[in-house]
């Protein structure tokens, strides 16, 4: 066991604060990693707080995970002390059911362990995640991070790349085809990234008019403020993909709207609350609603490499451990610009 440093949440209701808890002895085929930046997803505020239920206290949240290799078990291959690593949102799952067969641990029909807020599969011992100074894991969970790319913007391609990147791959997005973004927030400017560089016509589609001008140099082609109806009028029956990144409850009937002939929107945010869906929506035009989870490790490292051959990384904030209470108070209000990323030298 090595004594580490973090932040945690003791409750739904408190602050973050600093907390020393263990890491475990490295097994052989573990790998330590010192952690050098880590990024805050929204997912971190619902689990902090409970709002999909289940929260397990203390938490240590943070699934955006980048660092050094310090030490490896004695089975370890693929990576040697000093190399630069990754973690993002699994640490661990059955590997043989066929989902994990096929790479998608993300959908493990067994148990797939979270990288905090969760269980290993021995169903008891609690994990821990990137808000600390180091982490040990298993190699197979571990991603290899290219030396070319700033670091600190690599941190959110753990979670907010993987899960952008995976369903435009997935519903085969190319040159031309129309495709929306909803919500310019951490997931959505990465959205906006990939589906420009995979050729797509980009469509943002968000809350803030002042995030046009920002839309546009991330890629966007053309920008829509959802509260104006004339605009989404403008646009009905005019997409064939959206991705939607919300992470409040809205109404989905007007996006659904905005979809042309078997066009699909696909649920990425996870608001905890039910949407209702008119039910004229779908059938009117043969439209389709989905939703997609992560990316299993082979896809995660596909979009790294991805990232790392075409250049692309997050739009960051980078942030002490300290100010982590009040940077969630910023993403509540919409104001990040585009991810904040905790620097682990601070604690
Ligand atoms: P974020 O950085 O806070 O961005 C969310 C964006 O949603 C905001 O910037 C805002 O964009 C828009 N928004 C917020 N409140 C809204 C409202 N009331 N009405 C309309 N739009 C609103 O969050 P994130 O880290 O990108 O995460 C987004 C969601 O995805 C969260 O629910 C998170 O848990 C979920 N998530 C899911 C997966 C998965 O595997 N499916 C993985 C990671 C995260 P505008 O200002 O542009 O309107
Ligand atoms: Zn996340
Ligand atoms: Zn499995």
């Amino acid at each position: 066991m090595t004594q580490t440093k973090g932040y945690a949440a003791q409750s739904a209701t408190a602050p973050l604060t600093e907390f020393e808890f263990e890491r475990r002895a490295l097994n052989p085929d573990d790998v330590s990693i010192d952690i050098l930046f880590c990024g805050v997803c929204h997912s971190d505020i619902h689990q902090v707080r409970n709002e999909w239920g289940g929260a397990m206290y203390p938490m240590v949240p943070g699934h955006e995970i980048v660092g050094r290799v310090s030490a490896v078990g004695s089975n370890v291959q693929k990576f040697k002390v000093g190399d630069l690593a990754g973690v993002g949102c699994l640490v661990d799952s059955c590997r043989t059911c066929s989902s994990c067969e096929e790479g998608l641990e993300q959908y493990c029909e067994v148990h797939s362990v979270g990288t905090y807020n969760s269980v290993e599969m021995d169903k008891k011992t609690p994990t821990y995640g990137g808000y600390s100074k180091h982490i040990v894991t298993t190699q197979d969970f571990v991603l290899k991070v290219s030396e070319k790319l700033d670091l600190a913007r690599v941190a959110p391609l753990l979670c907010a790349g993987i899960t952008t990147y995976s369903p435009l791959k997935q519903w085969n997005i190319k040159k031309g085809d129309r495709v929306a973004i909803v919500g310019l927030g951490g997931l959505g400017h990465m959205g906006v990234k990939f589906a420009a560089a995979m050729g797509a016509e980009v469509t943002v589609i968000s809350t803030s008019a002042n995030k046009e001008a920002d839309a546009k140099s991330l890629g966007a082609h053309r920008f829509i403020v959802s509260k104006d109806k004339s605009q989404m009028k403008a646009s009905s029956n005019y997409f064939d993909f959206i991705l939607n990144t919300v992470s409040a409850p809205i109404d989905l009937n007007p996006y659904l709207a905005l979809l042309r002939l078997d066009g699909t929107m696909v649920l990425v945010g996870v608001p905890p609350e039910a949407p209702q869906i008119q039910v004229f929506n779908l059938i009117g035009k043969r439209r389709r609603l989905a939703g997609s989870l992560i990316g299993g490790l082979p896809e995660t490292q596909e979009m790294l490499d991805y990232c790392a051959e075409h250049n692309i990384m997050s739009d960051i904030e980078i942030i002490k451990m300290e100010q982590i209470n009040e940077a969630y108070e910023r993403m509540l209000k919409g104001d990040v610009h585009y991810r904040f990323v905790i620097d682990l030298a601070t604690i």
